[in-house]
């Protein structure tokens, strides 16, 4: 065998969800938002000289960062941004999570938690949910490396109140405590208010979701000073120019519309109260989910089996096939003529087997 194949890093990569093509999938999997971005970014992409792309963005994305520190009552030097929450969760594993002490995040939460820890050694321990698929806090009062939480939780859905999360991050001023809030700002209590009185708390967000904006890769931190300088430069020790010059500049526009940003969150909202209903009359249980996405299980139905038929019926979700995920699906919430569409699928099914 050559050489150079036993120098090669060996890691087992993330699975990100399917990305089908074709005008008549329905994508209910991979936690999109199905309405478009805030009319200010299409305006903005529409007027984008791209003579513009001759010269490097600012390295700093100085625009972006001034709007989000608005936007969060910030100041600029407690903002990071980075290319999706995926690159700026990944800075943070490498810049925080480097005492030798095992770094603590659910059995159950973003199944990338553990690929970062193994492609950074980083060693981990995995306490598990409850039989309802809530953290017990106390499991998070104990020696550790770094806490992190996805908060809303996923694929759960679930929260944890914010008296809780203070709770560890209090418990734990000697490790940094990521909270991931991807899905925020579909329900539960962001930690960014938290910020002033710790500083061992990074909280992490995205455009994917709430801002309609997967396409684009925009992610933040917000953490104190300090936290945020340590990621800046293990950032600029690695890549200067994450933030291409279309991600700051429509970025911007996406953070300056606060309104529309409001109304398509209050929206899908609703679609996830009104599907929670209509899944509960065909005989799902859905989890108490504050995101844009139900984890449902049905007594009738083998998930594995229900995944591939609403597959090869062009309706695509998400299954998770490990041992505590295996009965359920992860359904993202579509546009109402979308999850209409799946519910009839999912009447007829039922009726079939
Ligand atoms: N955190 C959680 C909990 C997620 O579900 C996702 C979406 N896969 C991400 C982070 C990453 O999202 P993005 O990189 O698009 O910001």
């Amino acid at each position: 065998m050559s050489s150079w194949r036993e120098s090669i890093r060996n890691v087992e990569p993330y699975v990100p969800g399917e990305q089908p093509r074709g005008a008549s999938v329905i994508k209910l999997n991979t936690n999109e938002n199905p309405y478009p971005p805030a009319p200010g970014v299409t305006r903005a992409l529409r007027e984008m000289d791209p003579d513009l792309f001759r010269k490097y963005p600012d390295p700093s994305a100085g625009m972006l960062v001034d709007a989000l520190a608005e936007r969060y009552g910030l100041g600029r030097d407690q903002i990071f941004v980075g290319v999706g929450s995926d690159d700026v969760l990944g800075m943070a594993f490498l810049t925080f999570f480097n005492s030798g002490r095992p770094v603590l995040f659910p059995d159950v939460t973003y199944s990338f938690y553990p690929v970062w820890a193994k492609l950074f050694g980083i060693p981990y321990e995995t306490p598990a949910l409850d039989e309802n698929f809530c953290v017990n806090p106390e499991d998070y009062k104990r020696d550790n490396g770094g806490i992190v939480l996805a908060n809303p939780n996923a694929p759960t859905g679930i929260r944890l109140p914010l008296d809780q999360v203070e709770g560890i991050i209090k418990a734990n001023r000697d490790s940094v405590v990521i909270v991931d809030e991807a899905y925020i700002d579909f329900g539960g209590e962001s930690a960014v208010a938290l910020i002033p009185r710790y500083d061992n708390l990074l909280v992490v967000q995205t455009f994917s979701k709430s801002r309609s904006m997967a396409g684009m890769r925009i992610g933040y931190a917000m953490g104190q000073r300090d936290l945020v300088r340590a990621l800046h430069n293990v950032k600029y020790s690695y890549n200067s120019y994450t933030m291409n010059l279309p991600s700051i500049i429509l970025g911007t526009e996406a953070v300056r519309d606060e309104a529309y940003f409001q109304e398509t969150t209050r929206r899908i909202i609703r679609t996830r109260e009104e599907a929670r209903r209509r899944l509960g009359d065909l005989g799902f249980t859905c989890t108490d989910s504050c995101t844009n996405f139900l984890f449902i299980s049905h007594r009738r139905a083998d998930a594995a089996r229900l995944f591939e038929a609403l597959r090869a019926d062009g309706i695509y979700v998400r299954y998770f096939p490990a041992l505590r995920t295996k009965d359920y699906l992860r359904v993202t919430i579509g546009t109402e003529e979308e999850m209409e569409i799946f519910y009839k699928f999912l009447a007829s099914y039922l009726d079939r087997i």
